[in-house]
Parts: C-alpha cells; structure tokens; sequence
C-alpha cells in the first residue's frame, strides 16, 4: 500500500562565509535572495505535495521528520521559517514529527541580546531537535577552519538552546584537524562530555579539492594529522564517550543513555524486534540509514523515492528561476535497480551497531537477505567482518575499522 512519504529533507544554502574545509552546497553573500528562495522553497514544496510519484511503499515504526540542513538554516528568520513548516504542513505532520534545524553558533548568537528569543521562537514553531555545527573546542583551530564563532561562544549557545527548552541537542565536532593533537582532541572530548549533550555526531576531516584548506595543504602551509593518528582520535572518541555513557549507536553517532527506550521505533514495526536505540538518536537520519524513501526540498538536494533518486539544481538563482517558471527544479533523477535497492539497503544499514535486520531487509527489499548476499555474508564473516545471527547481520569491531571495504562488497 502506498503512503505519503514521511521524510523530508530541506536545504538552505546559505552562510555568512565560507568555512575553509567546506563543499557543502552552500553560498556566502548571497543574504539578498533569501526571501525569493523562501518563496520558492515553499513553492517546491506544494509541487513535492501534489505529486503522485512522492508516494512510499515502504514504512518504517518511525515517527515523520523534517531536517533543516545547510548550509545555515538558523540564518532564516522566525517568520520564514514558519513559511517554510507551514508549507512542509501539507506533506508531515508536524504535531508527531521530530524537526530538526541545525545552526552554528555564531549566527544564532550573531542576533545578540535577541539569540534567547529566536531559540525559543524555534520551539515555539515546534522545532524540537537542534544541531549545533561546534566542530572543535581550540579558538586557534576554529579560526584556520574559518568558523564564526570562538569554543566559549559555543558552550554558551548549548546553554542558550537548553535554556530555551531544547531537550534534543546534537553537537557536531570534526577531528583529523589541521595541526591537531592528541592532546588537543582529548581535551575537546574531556571537556564537551562534562556539557550534559544529548547526542555527538563526529566526523574525520575530509580534504576536499577546491576548497581553501586543499590549497594551503598542498603549498605546505599547513599539514593534517596522518591515517594513524586520525584513527587514534576516532579510538580516544568512543572511550570517550564509552566512559561518559554515551551509547554508539553508528559510526559517527553518539547518543546519552539515560533516556533508554527498551523497544524502538526503529525497525521494530512491531514484529517483535528489540532493537533498544537511545532516545535522541536522530530519527530522520535512522530514515537514511534503514534506505527509507525521502522527499527533499532546496537547491542541490537529493531525494529518494524507490525507484528513483533525485537531485536539484544547486545555484541559488538556477533553482529560484525554475521554481518561478512552475517547473520542478531537477537537475537530475535516476533510476534506481533492484540491485541498488538490496545493495543501499546492507550498506547504510550496517552504519547502525545494531545492524540490519534480516526482517528488515525482506520488509524493504521483497526477498530474502541471504538470497541476495548469502555467499558475500559468508565470507565476510569468515573474515572476521560481520557476526551474523537469526535476527541480524552487523560489523565486528575490526569490520568498523575496515567499513568502507565491507561496504563495498555489496555494490
Ligand atoms: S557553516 Fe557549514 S555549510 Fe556553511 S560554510 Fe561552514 S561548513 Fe559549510
């Protein structure tokens, strides 16, 4: 039976400037075509809402989310924002959704004496998960990465969005940093597990061509911690954390234990399944990470709608035009196998710590897990890559070091 899609992704690419590290979709200076983007946006929005083919067979025990992402969301207005939710009204219903926004520290403080009031501007519009991009703790670094804000800003804005009645709170940190110790990242960790965070999401620099930091690494101006020592990092952040009881829960995700759920909504669907996933972990990227299908709204975003996958155009002014003009504004879409279908779905799914279940998979590819990859399971637990049992096929631990090869075997 066919539903209403339950997720929907929202970009906005803006910033106030470019991050040195940064390939994100995103543009800075561009502040004087937000309102027309808005417009838009929620004009993109009413055609995702009367489209036939933004329909899922497949449903999750998830609750429907909307994600801001950017990108800074937090530098569109409370009223844009709420013409944004109430146009995204019209496909989730936003009284059950988790929504979250994220935002950097330096713009929400940007609105001086006013940051306490846009926070909770944001709850009021129901916005009930926020995702502070804080990515390190040491001034000096977050100057060469080019953040806006310093570590004590940071700390400050946590403490803001906690006072303005924010329980779900996710802070991102990169390592693998230009010039990073040891030292430096244990002092971070130390220090940002004492803050009462509900949910870490880290995640190790990737040197991206055109980017400025690209540049100045290969002129030699600065120089990047090497393989081993980013590794270690990762191994101090899941003691870390280990020891602060946070529970892992994906490769990047960390989440506070105390709010335990015995029985989830995850991949439940109420057959029995006890997966016991924290509380804050972030149910619109469980979304992706269980291949379920997802509308996305925003220059360059990417939808998915098995059995097609889609972007949009990416230049701000490209994507306004075509909106404008009444047209979707794609600039691609692809269809998607069966085979793509089975192989996202082991991939993504293997993220999780618990896993992908074998229910799971026969829910959302029709078939049997070991019909597909009978022969690829075997030999990777051979190898010492996945433990399998009657429920679920997961990564060993030397398997999560070794992800991004296991992964590959099922494309
Ligand atoms: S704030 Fe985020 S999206 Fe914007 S430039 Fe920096 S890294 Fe990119």
């Amino acid at each position: 039976m066919n539903r209403p899609v339950k997720h929907l992704y929202i970009h906005i690419p803006f910033c106030a400037r470019r991050c040195a590290y940064c390939d994100f979709n995103t543009y800075a200076n561009l502040e004087h075509r937000i309102t027309a983007y808005v417009a838009a946006l929620c004009a993109e929005i009413d055609m995702l809402a009367a489209d036939p083919d933004a329909q899922s067979s497949h449903d999750t025990a998830l609750p429907p989310t909307i994600f801001f992402g950017g990108g800074t969301p937090s530098m569109l207005t409370l009223e844009q924002l709420e013409q944004v939710l109430r146009a995204a009204s019209r496909i989730i219903p936003l009284e059950a959704a988790e929504i979250t926004l994220e935002a950097n520290p330096g713009s929400v403080l940007g609105n001086g004496t006013t940051a306490p009031a846009y926070l909770r501007g944001l709850r009021d519009l129901g916005v009930n998960r926020l995702s502070l991009g804080v990515q390190s703790l040491h001034d000096p670094t977050l100057r060469i990465l080019g953040r806006t804000h310093t570590a004590e800003e940071a700390h400050r804005c946590f403490a803001e969005a906690r006072r303005a009645g924010f329980d779900n709170i996710n802070l991102d940190f990169i390592f693998g940093l230009p010039g990073q110790t040891p030292a430096q990242w244990e002092a971070t960790l130390e220090e940002v597990t004492t803050w009462g965070v509900d949910h870490f999401s880290l995640y190790s620099l990737i040197l991206e061509e055109q980017t400025p930091l690209y540049a100045q690494v290969l002129r030699g101006q600065i120089s990047l911690p090497d393989d081993d020592a980013t590794a270690a990092m990762y191994e101090a952040a899941m003691q870390r954390f280990a020891a602060a009881e946070y529970a892992q829960y994906e490769v990047s995700n960390w989440a506070r234990p105390q709010n335990h759920e015995p029985r989830t909504a995850n991949q439940g669907n109420g057959n029995g399944e006890d997966i016991g996933l924290p509380t804050p972990a972030c149910r619109h990227n469980l979304a992706y990470w269980l291949n379920s299908d997802y509308l996305a709204a925003g220059a360059g975003a990417h939808g998915h709608v098995y059995p097609r996958r889609y972007a949009n155009l990416c230049g701000v002014d490209s994507y306004i035009d075509a909106v404008q003009a009444g047209r979707r504004p794609l600039d691609d879409v692809i269809d998607l196998t069966p085979q793509d279908l089975y192989a996202e779905t082991m991939f993504m799914g293997l993220r999780l710590n618990i896993g992908v279940s074998r229910a799971h998979f026969r829910r959302r590819c029709g078939v049997a897990m070991e019909e597909i990859f009978g022969a690829t399971l075997a030999e990777l637990t051979e190898l010492g890559l996945l433990e399998q049992d009657a429920s679920a096929v997961r990564l060993t631990p030397r398997g999560r070091m070794l992800g991004n090869q296991v992964f590959a075997r099922f494309v």
